[in-house]
């Protein structure tokens, strides 16, 4: 007899974690579970925009998956994945082809464009090495200016499409790093600009008026432009294009923030796509599907109190692994399915250096030092789910000198 072979695809979030929770569901000779990754890293995504501004070292944002996943339970392969063909149950990678009886999706995002033409002139901060170029990027401009015969200070302009979370928080990074940059090459800061450009009349959608205020205050005092309303018609090699009477804005930088979506591997593989990304059963299945569970940013869960989708968040990644799991389990032993409750534990956005601000889980409000140390909390606490306090103490947001 054969035992029920689980794959699960990506080890971001929802991947990892996932792992880890049907380690603990069955024991080792009930499933056989196969972890597939692009690397042999996991990358906290949540730290990408540092790595992107150059505020953290790139190895700060990666853990070893064999460092935290126990090989002997767990058959990681690292590879990429093609195609998920569901009519065969199978996952068709670059290198091999793996038989699943249960697949569990974690693909993560790729940049939404909603149709801007010149969009692949644009940065993303999307994987470590897609950041780790930005980063490579901004100060090369920042060399060259200081080469060039007749160096225009538009070579030092960043602009960052989008003031949601990424795009916020990764301005905040820039207001730390832009002014070490310009004293590492002796240019005045007054030359270098960072331009946020967001076409909602507001930044962080979803935020109080006076976080917003207090988010808005710190960014511009530090040095960060703020354009809301401004819609981005076209982006070229050294410049974009916004609003209707088409103002030509020059950078030597530009990166979108503006909107995400599900990896394409998911709509290639016939699962019906709403919005960028699947609109899953409370139990976390991709719709007409017994067997096939999508998570984290692949996937919506519909907030049944507001019948809208919860956004995509690191937050939910983690959380849905439990449910996940736990149905798998289900599924092969018998029980009652779990269906996703959201158990909103607040929401931090850093600012970049010691400005931070957000909400904590019974709403209250925090600001500054106060909601940056939350921040780092809410990090560390993830750090240790994944790989136990040896990580934190390694790799954690506080350090122990
Ligand atoms: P990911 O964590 O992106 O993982 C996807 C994994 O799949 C990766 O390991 C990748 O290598 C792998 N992969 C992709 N394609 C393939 C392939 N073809 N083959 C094999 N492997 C593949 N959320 C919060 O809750 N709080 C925050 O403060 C926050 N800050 C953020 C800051 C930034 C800069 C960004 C970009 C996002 C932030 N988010 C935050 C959102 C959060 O990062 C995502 O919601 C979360 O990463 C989703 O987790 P995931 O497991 O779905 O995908």
């Amino acid at each position: 007899t054969t035992i029920p072979r689980i794959v699960i695809l990506g080890a971001g979030y929802a991947g990892m974690m996932t792992t880890k929770r049907l380690i603990q569901q069955f024991a080792p000779e009930e499933v056989e579970i196969t972890l597939v990754n692009k690397h042999n890293y996991h990358y906290q995504t949540t730290w990408l925009h540092e790595v992107a501004a150059g505020t953290i070292d790139v190895n700060r944002s990666r853990i070893m998956i064999s460092d935290v996943i126990n090989t002997r339970r767990v058959n990681f392969v690292q590879d990429t994945v093609k195609k998920i063909h569901t009519e065969n149950k199978q996952v068709e990678l670059e290198n091999s082809t793996l038989d699943y009886d249960y697949l569990v999706i974690g693909l993560g995002f790729e940049k939404a464009t909603f149709g801007i033409p010149g969009m692949e002139h644009a940065f993303t901060i999307q994987t470590v090495d897609k950041s780790r170029m930005i980063r490579d990027h901004i100060e090369y401009q920042f060399s060259r200016y200081k080469t060039e015969e007749n160096p225009s200070d538009d070579m030092l302009t960043i602009i960052v499409g989008g003031a949601g979370f990424t795009g916020i928080e990764f301005v905040g990074e820039l207001a730390e790093r832009v002014p070490l940059l310009c004293k590492k090459y002796d240019i005045p800061r007054h030359r270098a600009k960072i331009i946020n450009i967001e076409a909602a009349p507001s930044i962080l959608p979803g935020f109080d008026e006076d976080l917003l205020e207090y988010a808005k205050e710190s960014l511009t005092r530090r040095g960060v432009e703020i354009r809301t309303s401004t819609m981005i018609k076209e982006v070229k090699e050294d410049s974009i294009i916004v609003g209707d009477d088409k103002e030509e804005i020059k950078a030597g930088t530009f990166v979108w923030t503006g909107g995400v979506q599900a990896n394409s591997i998911v709509g290639e593989a016939g699962f019906e796509i709403t919005k960028g990304r699947v609109n899953v059963d409370p139990m976390l299945r991709a719709p007409g599907y017994d067997d096939v569970f999508i998570l984290g940013d692949c996937a919506w869960v519909t907030n049944k109190e507001t019948g809208r989708p919860y956004p995509a968040t690191a937050q939910i990644a983690i959380q849905e692994a439990d449910v996940c799991a736990h149905n798998i389990r289900t599924l092969i032993f018998g029980g009652t399915l779990q269906e996703f409750v959201y158990d909103n534990k607040g929401t931090v956005a850093s600012l970049g250096g010691s400005e931070a601000m957000g909400t904590v889980f019974d709403g209250q409000k925090l600001y500054g030092m106060q909601a940056k140390v939350m921040k780092h909390v809410i990090d560390d606490r993830y750090l240790f789910m994944v790989g136990g306090p040896t990580f934190v103490l390694k790799k954690g947001k506080f350090r122990p000198f």
